[in-house]
């Protein structure tokens, strides 16, 4: 575990209280403050699980949209529940029915907008949206991989 104030890696920490605010502290630096109580391991764990280091950059967010990977079955069942033929579906969302047969058939994923059409029609879900963390030391591996020309190239500049 590590202390909040002088940042060095001790066994034993103790949770003690420096001008109102209360910080997890080693022996040595307890002594700036009033001792609250020990800290447990695991409570110190979470705590820097929620709260990382100031250093590490806030790390670049991304939507993503995916389909749902039981699209065929979902597609196919919510259309037998309303009774409808493929055709007939097709002709409602303006969709090729060849094209509903291939989402049917699980051979060919829809497209986000059909999706979306298929969901509302149908009642269902197939759309997932996911947040994604792109991740920073992704792009420095990616800055590694820069060739010697590249490096000239923006020296140049
Ligand atoms: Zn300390």
């Amino acid at each position: 575990m590590q202390c909040e104030m002088c940042g060095s890696e001790k066994a034993e920490l103790y949770k003690t209280k420096v001008e109102g605010v209360v910080l997890n502290l080693c022996k040595d630096c307890s002594s700036f403050g009033e001792v609250v109580a020990p800290v447990s391991k695991n409570e110190a764990k979470a705590k820097r699980a929620e709260k990382p280091a100031a250093e590490e950059l806030e790390p670049e967010k991304e939507v993503i949209y995916l389909i749902d990977s039981d699209y065929a079955s979902k597609i196919r069942s919510a259309r037998e529940r309303k009774g409808l033929k493929q055709e007939e579906l097709a002709k409602r969302l303006a969709l090729k029915e060849s094209l509903l047969h291939s989402f049917e058939s699980g051979r060919h994923e829809p497209s986000i907008s059909i999706a979306k059409k298929l969901e509302s029609f149908l009642g269902i879900s197939l759309v997932r949206q996911e947040e994604v963390e792109i991740k920073q030391g992704k792009k420095q591996g990616q800055r590694e991989e820069l060739t010697l020309g590249d490096v000239i190239k923006v020296r140049k500049k």
